[in-house]
């Protein structure tokens, strides 16, 4: 049973699929491991730490070469598996709804493609979860730019040359990584409010010591579809969300946005009319620029400037810290694959009918199987 982890080869990709940890566990459940040089190298792990646990250290041909699973942190294109064998597992975050055709080329490669963003959210596959674990890095680094790219302090002070006030901060969308956004801005010292479409958020956010900003007497604002996710809004709905914020981001001085419906564009929270009312050197911290955007005029990447308010577009949050999110991501796989370890046979088995097989598996014997894949 050979496991590969390869080194990342997607433009600003810093993170890596496993952790010497994570290698140590598996060679303890009697996995051999391949580590492809210099996969660690951006996340603050040597090629001889891996060594250090067991791993051997290779070229790319070499670690993919007879590898029954192929880890990774973003889906690798399809030609760079080259080697690959017939049946190998690829078990990475695949973005099968923006990389549509790369999941045929899997098909086409023979290999059962697993992404591990399609884990579902039950309570047993927490722990495997890539998104949470990501989304909650994502979440702290959005207040950490946000009060970097701020000409003002976060906290009220009470100096002997007057008092500096306390900076308003406005979280839109509150899953992980706006919970974590809410309790990082809490901890600087800002006045915080936030606002979701999933009613039962109302509550977290109170008891971050933040306010909810809430459309209240609106048919259908449950906002919950299934797995937890949000479903996509009335137009009623959303009519009276976009008036309650256009009076409140008036008067914020820092608005985070971590918006996102699975498998559809980002959706449009804050327009370019909301924009202009804020006031100059607000900033805007757009978490979903690279679904789309939850911001007219958000560059995926980039910090703009309209009417005065900078707008920073997120692009790959948790790669900016790659030695704690890499860190989580491989204990998300770990977790992922000692939890269907079989001990005789020493390596994983997903029965067919599983909840999280059926979730995550994309491709299998040259098809793709994926019903939310084939239903898209
Ligand atoms: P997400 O990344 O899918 O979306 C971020 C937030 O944006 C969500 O809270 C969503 O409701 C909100 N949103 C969507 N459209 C909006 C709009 N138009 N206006 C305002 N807000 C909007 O969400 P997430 O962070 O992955 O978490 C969603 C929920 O799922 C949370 O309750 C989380 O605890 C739960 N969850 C459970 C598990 C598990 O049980 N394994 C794993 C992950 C998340």
């Amino acid at each position: 049973m050979k496991i590969a982890v390869l080194k990342e080869l997607a433009s600003g990709e810093q993170r890596v699929s496993a952790s010497p940890e994570t290698v140590k566990k598996f060679t303890g459940l009697g996995a051999t491991m391949a580590v492809e040089k210099g996969a660690g190298q951006s996340a603050a792990i040597a090629d001889a730490d891996y060594e250090a646990v067991g791993a051997s250290v290779g070229t790319r041909a070499a670690v993919l070469k007879d590898a029954d699973i192929v880890l990774g942190v973003q889906g690798p294109e399809p030609k760079s598996l080259k080697g690959i064998k017939r049946g190998a597992w690829l078990v990475a975050s695949l973005n099968p709804f923006g990389e549509r055709e790369r999941v045929d080329e899997y098909a086409g490669l023979g290999i059962d493609a697993l992404a591990m963003e399609f884990m579902p959210r039950i309570t047993r596959a927490q722990s495997m979860d890539i998104l949470s674990s990501q989304s909650n890095l994502s979440g702290y680094k959005a207040v950490i730019e946000a009060a970097s790219h701020y000409g003002r302090a976060f906290p009220m002070m009470m100096t002997a040359a007057g008092t500096v006030s306390a900076a308003k901060c406005f979280v839109m969308g509150v899953g992980v990584a706006g919970l974590q956004a809410i309790a990082t801005a809490r901890r600087l010292g800002a006045q915080v409010s936030a606002t979701d479409v999933r009613a039962a958020t109302k509550e977290q956010i109170m008891s971050l010591g933040a306010k909810p900003i809430f459309v209240e007497d609106v048919a259908g604002i449950e906002g919950e579809g299934t797995g937890g996710y949000a479903t996509e809004m009335s137009e009623e709905y959303q009519k009276a969300q976009a008036e309650l914020v256009s009076k409140h981001i008036a008067k914020q001085d820092i608005v985070i946005t971590t918006a996102l419906i699975p498998g559809r564009r980002a959706p449009r929270l804050i327009s370019d009319a909301q924009i202009a009312t804020m006031r100059t050197g607000s900033v805007i911290v757009d978490l979903a620029a690279e679904q789309g955007g939850n911001v007219e005029g958000a560059v995926a990447g980039e910090v703009v400037e309209k009417h005065g308010v900078k707008i920073y577009g997120a692009n790959n949050m948790p790669s900016t810290m790659a030695a704690d999110s890499s860190a989580l991501f491989a204990r998300n796989l770990y977790n992922f694959l000692s939890a269907y370890w079989d001990e005789e046979t020493k390596r994983p088995v997903l029965p067919d009918d599983d909840e999280v097989t059926l979730g995550i598996r994309l491709t299998k014997d040259g098809k793709v199987v994926n019903e939310r894949l084939l239903a898209n």
